[in-house]
Parts: C-alpha cells; structure tokens; sequence
C-alpha cells in the first residue's frame, strides 16, 4: 500500500499541508483501517471469546499506527506537512464502553492475545451513550450521555445476525467489529459489540443518562450499568447480560461448525472466559442451543464444563451478582429449568446451603453457578486468590482445590509505555537496548544504571517534561495551571469508598490547617484527584464534592494557594490517564488492605516512574516484593488484621474520630469555611459517615497514612535517591506487561494451539 502522503494527497486530491486537522484524521482513520482490514485474522483451531460488560479501550488511531509499526513514519510525514499527531488524535473521541479496571484489563488483554498471534475475540455489547460523561457543576458530579456513535468510527458493520429470544418478544441483533491488531503481527482478531437496529436515541436528552426502562427494543444498548435502583433497573441489566451472551454463545457454536466440530467436540474449538459474573447466563445458554441441536442434557452439562473458565474480580459481597429467580422467569423464562436442574444437581450432591446456585430466598448466586459448571475460577493477584481460597470462596476451595488458580494482572506497554510515555520508551531502548519492546522481563537490565547519574538526570527531565505537557493539557481541557515545579501526587481511579479517596481529602485537610499554622512546606505540592462515581452512589458523590469544595477555598486562600493546589479531572478516563500516568511522582494506592482484588493503575505509574503510597493490598503486594522495602512507601494495617476486624466486629469509627491527631481534620469537613463553598447536606452526610460508621476504615490508617506521605515528601528533595528507586521500579515493571498474564492463562487455563 503507498504511503500515507501519497494516500491522503491521492484521495483529497489536495496537498497534505493544506489538509485541516478534521480531514488529516478522518485520512489517517481511513488509511489505517484498510491497514488493518488487509491482515488476515488468526485461525487456529480453538479460540477464546473473551465475554465481558466493559471493554475500556480508548482511543485507538496511535495504539493501531503502534501496532501496525507505522507510529514513527505517519508522526514524522505529519510534521514536515506541519501537521502534530498529537493534536490530530485529539480528534478521535473516546467510548466509554467500560466502568474501570475491569473493563480496561479487557482492552490490555485483546491487545496482548493479538501480540502473541493467538486466536481469540472479545465480544461484549455496542452501548450508544457508554458508561456516562462526567461534568463538574456547582462542585458537584453531572452525568450525561457519553456520545462517540460517529458515521467514521472505528467500527465496522457485519452481515452477522441472530435471533435472541426473550419472554414475550424475540431481538435481532447485529454484529459490528473493531479490528484488534498486536504488535507487529501479521494476523489480527476481533472485538465483536452486538447492537439492536430498532435502538432509539431520542428516548435520551444530551444532558440526563434517565430514560423510559421498560422499552426494551429501543433502550436496551443505550448505557453500560443503567440504573438498577429499581425493579425496571434489574430486568434492563437482565436482559442486557443474556442478550450478550446468547449472542456470544450462537457467534462460538456457528464458528465451531464452521471449522469442522460436530459439537461434541465443542471444547476443542472453543472456551469462553467469563470476565465477572456479568456473562455468567453463557453456561445455561450454552446448554440450552446445544440441547436444540441434538445434544443430551448430561452431556451437554459436561461439554459446556469443559469449555468455561471465570475470573473473579472482587471480594465486596454487593458486587457478586445474585438475580431472584422471578427476575429471571420475567426475562429469560427458557434459562429458568435449566438452572434449577443445575442448582439441584449441586443441592444432591452438596448439603452445605453456602454453596448452592439457588439460595433460601430463591436468588441466583451467579458466581456459583460459574464455579460449579466451568473447569477454571482465577483471581486477579496473588493476595486476592489466597483471599478467595482462604476466605470467600473456601467451601468452593474445599470442595474443587484443582480449578483455583491466580492469574496476577497486568497492562499493554504500547499503550501505557511506548505511546504514553514516548521520551522514557527512548531512555530505555538507548540505555538497554529494544529488547523490552517484545520481551518486557528485559527491563532488569536497566538495575544495572540505578547508581548512574546520567540516567538519573535524564530520567529526572523527562518527568519535568511530561509535568509540563500535563500543564498544558489541564490548561486546555479545564482552564486550570498547575506548578511544574510541585511535586504531583496523584489519585486516579473510580470513586468508592474502600479506594480511600476520602483519606486523601483528609490529607488535604491536614496541610491545609498545617500551612494555615505557618508550616510552609520545602516545595509546592500538587494533589491531583480523578474518577467518576456511580450516579446512584451517594456517598461516592459526597466524597467529589468535598474534593471539589478544598480545591475551591484552597486556590481562594493567598496564603495556602501558593504552597498547596487541588486539581480534580474532570471525566477520567484512558486518555487522560495517559497524560496523568508519566508526570506523577507518587501514585495513591490507598485502599483498605484485602478490598483492592489487583489494581492496574499501580502498574502503569510505576512503570511511567513514580514511587507507589500503599496498603499491602491487591498487586501493590507483589510490586512491593519486587522491589523491596527501599522503594515503595507500604503504610497501614494488613489484610488479615482488616479481616479480623470485620469478623470481631471490633472497628469503632467513632473512638478514632475523639483523637487529637484526627478530631480537627474531620470537623473540618462540616466547618463554616468549607460550607461557604460547598452544600451542607452532602458536607454533613459525609461526616456523619466517617465518623459514625466508616466501612471502609477510613480513620484507621490515617494516622500512619499522614507520616508516610510526609516521609514521602521528605525524599523527593534528595533527588538522586529517589530517582536509583525510580529506576528500581521501572526495572522490576516487567512482570506486570499483560503479555505475561496472556501467557499464563493460555498455558494453565485455555491451552489454545
Ligand atoms: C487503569 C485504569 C483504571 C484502573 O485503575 P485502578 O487504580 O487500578 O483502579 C481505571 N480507569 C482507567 C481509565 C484506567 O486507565
């Protein structure tokens, strides 16, 4: 294919440089499609389908020029035409087709299973509006559609359809795909999104993500997670998860056929990895199409057990789905008898009512069903299955010790690295070589340069650098500048409260008075906030309006304004974490130690070079281990003690609150200065809250939480030792590149050929 100049001048029949930005992207949108569209998709015998709610993939156009090996060449032809790609994928707008990790683990993962050429697809639903925007007004979260529908997206419309049927009405769907490049592969896969013609976009205003539930035909792919506060709610989340995974089911069945199995032989052409309990209806969907094409109930109960393997991402109990059967009659009556066979067959066999599908109260507990009928249950960090084998799932453990296994996560360096991070890609391939590129345990090698002042000072600019590219960026997108010169502590992640974000607001507090007392600090320090919170989430809400409201009375306040700044990002999501990630020194990672099941985000900050604030939870465990005690700042209480807690009963929120070090810092989140700016009743609920009940042991570890980030502070002025840990951390990254994890679940769990 000719070059990109060529192409665009050939097609535009104009020069390059006289292209407006629109017309070089929608060019370079072109061109790299057929790009891709000429790869021909990997075909190996079996293949795994990837089912998940969220595919959080970002903006793709650089990630695809990455892919393709084009990155350099386009970036360099655009700017002898006076073009800068950075500012042409500004154009590109970002779906919000996934809520957080979960959803962004997904995307890292299609991306690797692509890089190492093996055959698997991720298939998940074409949500309209996404998850939703978020707008900051009156200090306080708004939530509207999402829009990223575009006549040019990167999404391509297939003949592929299938009839899903439901209790009164049966649904046509519609297949679209994106392709999945890896890099440098000459094959590629597909992310399949199903869709529904008959969807109706004016059942939603552009500023409100409320719409008529009931009508399903028109709304059923507008949002990701539609408001389940209400029985409507239930059912459109219902029928959402079996929409999906019939469709899945049906797309793996006819693939199979294709390929020459005769369907008892299914598992050898097909397994499906069930992200969360969210695709869980694939088991009894499964075997209801095998039953219509032939196959007896036994066996199609044995195929199905072979060919299905889930990934639990959670230990929070309100997060593990359980649907009451009568939602479940509503919806998908045909499911109905084939789960309760499923569960009765459990019930003979096990008499311990905590392991069975259908409890006392005629609910569904979704996970059970995928551990009893799938050969593979993995959690997401070593921590986190040792939780699940010890704690929360032990009756399962018990009873099937052979299908646990840990599959600790990980991210795509081509994204959070070579295109997030350009300049540092460079040190290393300089200093190490380029090996890393296609091999990330090569890292190490950079141990060797800890002590070397040249990489040291190289290191130390380029995060200069990238503190001013992010300056710029928050200029341009919220009108707000922050002091290169500062120190960045950042905290970007979804709100909830076992995450902390509160605590760090009380951090905030603390400086705040301290400044106020007359402790200026050695340098300026820049607190950085970013995250949406469940609409129905209130707490979550509160915890944003008091960010919101400090950042507020601090930038009005001349005498802390200088020494202290909060910044809150407005509408996080994957490409501000790519501006956000490469200028942070200290990465938040706070959450209260056994709730965090891995966290990703800790993983991509410390391979952009920032030292990680942590509890010994999730990955943050095995970072810690990997770099030993001199390069992490590890505070707080462990995840046993927390679990011993929760079982005694024995956190009072209340007694921590009375302490001289915390009294002050709490009482300030209802005082008279923060009400001048904020709204009293979410100020008051959130007090209460934190000092009346405080699931999440907030006061717990502030104390502790205070002096590290403090120590931290400390450190960062004695430059040169803290860019040898820098360098320990970027080094010892290499473990955490979801090329490994791919790796392992193809060797333990899908064994694809
Ligand atoms: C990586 C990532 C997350 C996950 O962050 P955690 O800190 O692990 O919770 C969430 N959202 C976006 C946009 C991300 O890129």
């Amino acid at each position: 294919m000719k070059n990109f100049k060529q192409y665009v001048e050939g097609n535009l029949e104009k020069s390059l440089k006289d292209c407006t930005k629109e017309e070089v992207y929608l060019a370079l949108l072109q061109f790299t499609k057929e790009k891709s569209a000429a790869l021909p998709q990997n075909n190996g015998k079996k293949k795994v389908y990837y089912i998940s709610a969220e595919f959080l993939i970002g903006k793709l156009l650089s990630n695809n020029l990455i892919n393709l090996g084009l990155y350099d060449e386009v970036k360099e032809v655009l700017s002898e035409a006076g073009h800068s790609l950075a500012e042409i994928e500004e154009i590109e707008l970002e779906p919000s087709l996934g809520n957080g990790g979960l959803g962004r683990l997904a995307a890292c993962f299609l991306d690797s299973i692509a890089t190492l050429g093996l055959t698997g697809d991720g298939v998940g639903l074409n949500y309209h509006y996404g998850l939703f925007e978020q707008k900051f007004k009156d200090n306080q979260q708004d939530a509207v559609p999402n829009v990223w529908l575009t006549p040019e997206s990167w999404l391509v419309p297939t003949e592929t359809s299938y009839k899903v049927p439901f209790a009164d009405f049966t649904l046509t769907s519609k297949m679209f795909d994106i392709d999945v490049l890896g890099y440098e592969q000459s094959t590629k896969n597909k992310l399949h999104l199903f869709d529904v013609d008959s969807i109706d976009e004016s059942l939603v205003t552009s500023d409100s993500i409320e719409f008529d539930k009931t009508q399903i035909a028109k709304n059923l792919t507008l949002f990701l997670y539609p408001d389940d506060s209400d029985e409507a709610g239930h059912l459109l989340r219902i029928y959402q998860q079996y929409f999906m995974v019939s469709n899945g089911a049906q797309l793996l069945i006819d693939e199979a056929l294709a390929k020459g199995s005769n369907l008892h032989d299914l598992a050898e052409y097909a397994t499906v990895q069930i992200n969360d309990t969210h695709p869980s209806m694939v088991i009894p969907e499964l075997i209801r199409l095998l039953g219509e094409r032939g196959i007896e109930f036994d066996e199609a109960v044995e195929i199905v057990s072979a060919m299905t393997a889930y990934t639990n991402h959670t230990i929070l109990s309100e997060a593990l789905e359980k649907w009451p059967l009568a939602y479940l009659e509503k919806v998908v009556p045909h499911l109905v008898p084939i789960i309760k066979e499923l569960d009765a067959r459990v019930k003979a066999k096990y008499e311990d009512p905590s392991v069975a599908i259908i409890d006392e109260q005629d609910r569904v507990h979704m996970a059970h069903m995928d551990i009893h009928y799938g050969y593979s249950v993995n959690g997401v960090a070593a921590l986190h299955t040792d939780i699940l084998k010890e704690s929360e799932l032990k009756n399962f453990y018990e009873i099937y010790p052979e299908k646990f296994n840990n599959k600790t996560n990980g991210i795509t360096f081509r994204r959070w690295l070579m295109h997030a991070n350009p300049e540092l890609a460079k040190l290393l391939d300089e200093t190490i070589g380029t090996e890393w590129r296609k091999d990330a345990s090569k890292l190490e090698a950079l141990k060797a340069f800890r002590h070397d002042a040249i990489v040291r000072e190289k290191l130390d600019k380029i995060k200069r650098d990238n503190k001013r590219r992010l300056s710029v960026y928050l200029q341009e997108k919220q009108g707000i500048t922050v002091n290169e010169n500062s120190i960045f502590d950042i905290q970007i992640k979804r709100m909830h409260e076992y995450k902390r974000q509160q605590m760090n607001a009380l951090y905030v507090i603390h400086k705040y008075l301290d400044i106020k007392s007359g402790n200026i600090p050695a340098r300026p320090i820049t607190i950085i906030f970013g995250g949406k919170a469940a609409p129905a989430y209130v707490i979550a809400q509160d915890v944003i309006h008091l960010i919101l409201s400090l950042s507020e009375l601090i930038a009005n306040d001349p005498e802390v304004s200088p020494h202290l700044q909060v910044v809150m990002v407005e509408n996080y999501n994957v490409t501000a974490a790519t501006h956000l990630i490469p200028a942070c020194n200290i990465s938040e990672q706070i959450s209260l130690a056994s709730k965090e099941a891995s966290g990703t985000g800790n993983m991509k900050f410390m391979l952009n070079g920032a030292l990680t604030l942590g509890t010994e939870d999730g990955a943050n465990v095995e970072i810690h281990e990997l770099v030993g005690d001199d390069n992490i700042y590890i505070f707080g209480e462990k995840s046993n003690e927390v679990i011993a807690h929760y079982e005694k009963g024995d956190y009072n929120a209340g007694e921590f609150a009375k302490r001289d070090a915390i009294r002050p810092l709490v009482e300030f989140v209802k005082s008279d200065a923060l009400l001048e700016v904020g709204n009293k009743e979410r100020l008051e609920r959130l007090y209460n809250e934190l000092t009346t009940k405080d699931w999440f042991m907030t006061l717990l570890d502030l104390e502790d939480y205070i002096e590290t980030k403090e120590r931290m502070y400390r450190d960062f002025e004695n430059r040169d030792e803290w860019n040898a840990k820098v360098v320990t951390n970027i080094a010892m990254a290499g473990f955490f590149s979801s090329d490994r994890t791919i790796e392992d679940y193809n060797r333990d769990i899908w064994k694809l050929n």
